[in-house]
This record gives structure tokens, sequence and C-alpha cells, in this order.
């Protein structure tokens, strides 16, 4: 319904190219930015890497005054403002950590229309101080950046986002847009009603990646299977791999190394000067690839990467998705690959259940592994489930894993009863390893020594080999009919799930066990 507007339209890609240096808007940012020059609010899901900082900085060079950003995120403002000023953007920021002296340039500048953007953090912008200091100013418009935080259905809510909303009481008349990479329905309506924007319009892209093919194989040895997939597959592109800590990124950078292949490591505990010359070389270079932590990534914009790779189990859904998302930005086919086992869940649950967050967080995190579990052991199109994740229904997807070579889920109620049962009758006080042992009636010293050899469930699961035991306590696990109690020295314990499974209440559906080394179809030829 709204009518184009010429000028702004052409004054935005002239900024685009002049000062950006891009040559194209990407999906809806030229919407977005006619929407919000021309005055009008705006809600903005769109995921990360998508480009949603353009969609108010342009409005805000294209519009008289001053763009308010309001982020939470401190550590990156100065970042922002420096890539800004670089560009040749009058920016500036405001937050905790400044002088007095440094405020009150700031402000000044403000006042006197010295500057194009401003980030201020959202505890700042709600004072009373700084609201009158607004008043006096000319502004542009305000960003609300990751704009999820207003939602206490959320996992970042941040109350001072709330008070967000008297942005709107105090300058009725000046265009509001809220971004935000992660926003279910629910926490969709709670933004726009929490900050206002019931006249907002919506802009939501989709999180889709389809030229990414994600393959999630079982872990055996993964070392050994992540060469075997570069070998194959990916022998002279450019790849990132991800581990978890320190000391396996560096023996990983060695073994890589060993067979040819051209790796380097990034990691925090690199010497800044290493780091920034690994990372130059990774961009720089063809072919390189680069074994990190989750420090390496952000802001990395290579648009070649074929392939990134997970050692390690990421924290999350949103991890998963970010971290994979750095393959294949320039469009072409990409692969996001993981290797994964019982062990990663184990390690997860003890990093989150030793970390000194409060129980609320902790539990949060939970639930954020749990959806990632549940992914990896999925029967059903990972894109599918990727997309569903951020609310998004789609059908499968023909190019995952799962679509080019099914799991036929069979129904494995019997097997799952033997494991709730074994686990059960040792009392739920041992690990995985003890009730493997238990079920294929293996007469391990421990076994003997607590008279396990004894129960009613030793030696009912000896047709199954360890790897095939191991399989199924994971799907229990993702299906949280079993937790590992980690403060336990991660004894299995049942949950109240665990009851109508063994009750025979209800039918439970296993994915076969995939010997690992038959590799599933990869990259078409
Ligand atoms: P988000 O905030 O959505 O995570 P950013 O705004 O940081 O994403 O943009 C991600 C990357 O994409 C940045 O490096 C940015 O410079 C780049 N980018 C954004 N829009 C375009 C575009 N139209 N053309 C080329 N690159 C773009
Ligand atoms: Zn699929």
């Amino acid at each position: 319904s709204e009518k184009p507007v010429p000028d702004v339209r052409s004054r935005a890609r002239e900024i685009l190219q002049t000062v950006f240096g891009y040559g194209a808007f990407r999906g809806q940012q030229e919407a977005i930015i006619e929407h919000v020059s021309s005055g009008h609010d705006a809600l903005v899901l769109m995921p990360t890497g998508g480009g949603k900082s353009l969609c108010y900085q342009i409005p805000a060079l294209i519009r008289e005054g001053v763009g308010i950003v309001v982020s939470p995120l401190i550590a990156l403002m100065q970042d922002q403002v420096d890539a800004l000023e670089t560009a040749g953007v009058r920016a500036a920021y405001l937050n905790s950590t400044q002088s007095y002296e440094e405020v009150v340039r700031v402000e000044q500048a403000v006042l006197h229309n010295e500057l194009d953007l401003v980030y201020i953090a959202p505890e700042r912008l709600v004072t009373p101080h700084c609201l009158n200091w607004l008043q006096k100013a000319r502004i542009a418009l305000f960003a609300i950046d990751e704009a999820h935080c207003v939602s206490q259905w959320g996992h970042d809510f941040r109350p001072e986002y709330i008070q967000l909303s008297v942005l709107h009481e105090y300058f009725p008349d000046v265009p509001r847009v809220a971004l935000t990479a992660t926003a279910d329905g629910h926490t969709r309506e709670e933004i726009v009603s929490r900050l206002k924007l019931d006249h907002s319009r919506q802009f939501v892209s989709s999180f889709d990646r389809p030229n990414i093919r994600y393959c999630i194989v079982e872990k055996n040895n993964a070392r050994r299977q992540l060469l075997d997939f570069i070998m194959t597959e990916y022998r002279n592109d450019a790849g990132i791999v991800y581990c978890l800590s320190r000391r396996k990124v560096e023996e990983t950078v060695d073994f890589l190394s060993e067979q040819g292949i051209n790796a380097l490591a990034y990691h925090a505990g690199l010497d800044h000067s290493v780091r920034a010359e690994n990372q130059a070389r990774f961009l720089r270079e063809d072919g390189i690839v680069m074994v990190a932590t989750i420090a390496f990534g952000m802001g990395i914009d290579k648009p070649d990467v074929r392939f990134v790779a997970h050692l390690d189990l990421p924290k999350s859904m949103e991890g998963y998705y970010q971290e994979t998302g750095r393959a294949g930005r320039d469009g072409n086919p990409a692969t996001a690959w993981m290797t994964y086992g019982l062990q990663d869940v184990v390690q997860q649950r003890r990093m989150i259940d030793e970390s000194s967050a409060d129980m609320a967080h902790r539990q949060i995190q939970i639930g954020k592994l749990d959806a990632l579990l549940g992914f990896c052991e999925s029967l059903t199109c990972r894109r599918v489930r990727l997309l569903e994740y951020f609310g998004e229904t789609s059908s499968p997807c023909g190019n995952c894993d799962i679509c080019l070579s099914p799991p036929v889920a069979k129904d494995g109620t019997q097997d799952m009863q033997k494991l709730l049962s074994a686990i059960y009758r040792v009392g739920q006080r041992f690990g995985s390893a003890h009730v493997i042992d238990v079920l294929r009636g293996i007469s391990s010293e421990k076994v003997l020594q607590w008279g396990h050899d004894r129960l009613s469930t030793f030696g009912i699961g000896a047709t199954r080999s360890e790897a095939e035991w191991r399989s199924i306590l994971r799907q229990a696990i993702a299906a949280q009919y079993v937790f590992v109690d980690y403060e336990a020295f991660n004894a299995l314990k049942l949950t109240e799930w665990a009851r109508p499974v063994l009750k025979g209440e209800k039918t439970v559906l296993l994915r076969p066990y995939v010997k690992p080394g038959r590799r599933h179809k990869t990259k078409s030829a």
C-alpha cells in the first residue's frame, strides 16, 4: 500500500555504494530502508549475518538528525563505531565504560548535529538525564537491536528493555525499528506489545540457507572422520573446524597438517598477533582450514567457506545455526558437517552443571542443549527441524543426510525398556559404561564387585554391540527418558517420562544404528 519514494530509493543505493562499498541490497534490506526512511516503524526479523545493521544505518544517514541505536552488546560498540568511522560515518557510543568528559563530548556533538549514529546501552538511554538530553536533539530514528531481550519468555531477558516503551511516549514522531535474529511467534508478539510497535510493519526473512547441506555422523574416531570428509569432498577448499577446547584445536591442527592439509589455529589462548595473522591468511589465501574455538567467526565475512565442521557439539540450536551459517555465504553449495557421540552430551551437561550460572539460567541452557540433541537424533529432515526451531514451517529439503539416506525408524520399545530397566536395577547410580556392561552380560570387575551379574537385567541385551547400546542411550537422553547426573559421577537416572515406556504404555521409535564407515551418500556429482 505504500508508495515507493524514488528519492529515498536512489539515495539509499547511493549510500550503499559510496559509503559501504556494496553493489546491491540483500533480501529485504531495501524495502526496510525505504519504509524506515519514510518515517515508519518496523520490526525486522533476520538471521545473524543477514545484514540487519544497514537497515537502520542507511535510514539514519538519509534522515535528518542522529540515529540512536540501542544495543546491549557494549563489547561490540567500539568495533561498530570504528567500522563506521572508517567508512566515513560520524559515529560514537555512550556506555558505562566512559569518562564523564567523553560522555559530555558525545552529548554536545549530538546537540550540534555533528553525529550520524550514536550507540547507547539501554540502561543509560532510559535515565531521565539521557531522555532530557535527547529531547533537545534532532533524532532521525531509534533502532532497538536484539529486540528479543524485551521478552521474558526469551533467554536473554533484560529488564531495562521493558522501559524502552517510553521512547514511544517521549518521541511519538520518531520512527522506531526493532531488530532481532531470534523470535518465535510468541516473542514477536511480546516485542510488538511491549515496545508499542502496534503500527509497525513486520519484515520477516527466512532463516533457510538452501545451499547448505546438513550432515551429522556418529562419532567413532572424530579426527579420522574429519580427514575423510575433507579429503573426499573438500580437498582444496576453505573451511572452518570448530572444537570446544584450545588443546583440541592445537591437536587437530597438528593432525591435519601432518596429513598435508593447510590448517591454522585460532583460539583465545594464542597471542593477539598470531590470531590476527591466521585470520588474515584465512581471509586472503585459498583453501585454508581454520581450526578454532567459537572465539572465531564473529564478524568474519568470507564468502567462499565451503564447509563448517563441528568436532564437538555446539551449545544450542542458535549456536549451531550461527556457526554453520558461516559456510556458503556466496550461495554456492556448502556443507555443515558434525560428528557427535554420547561423550559430547556428557561433556556439555558437565559444563552447564559446573558453570556459575544460577539455577534458572542453567535450566534454560539444559533446555537448549536438549533441543539440539533432539535435532542430532532426528528421524526427519534436518532443515525442517532447524527451521521449525526458529518458527518456520517447511517441507523436506532433499539435500540433508536424513533426506539423502532416510533412516527407517523401527519399533525400539523393547530395547528401550531393557535399557531403562537396567538403569533402574543398578539403582540409578552408575554411568553408561557400567550399565551397558550389565546389559551385554559382561562380567567386568565392577559388575562382579556389585553383584550386578545376578540382576534380572544382566545379559538381556547381549545380542547388541556396545556401539548400538550407546546409540540407543543417546536417543533415550534426547527423548528425555534418561538424564546424566553430573553431580552423581555421571550416573544415569530416569525421568518421569521413562515410566510409560517401562509400563508398556508408550511405543518408542528408534533410528537404526549405522556402522561408522558406512557413510551417507554425499555431494552429488
Ligand atoms: P546482522 O546484524 O544481521 O548479523 P550485519 O549487519 O552485521 O548482520 O551484516 C553481516 C555482514 O554482511 C556484514 O559484514 C555486512 O557488511 C555484510 N552485508 C550486509 N549487507 C550487505 C550487502 N547488501 N551486500 C554485501 N554485504 C552486506
Ligand atoms: Zn532434508
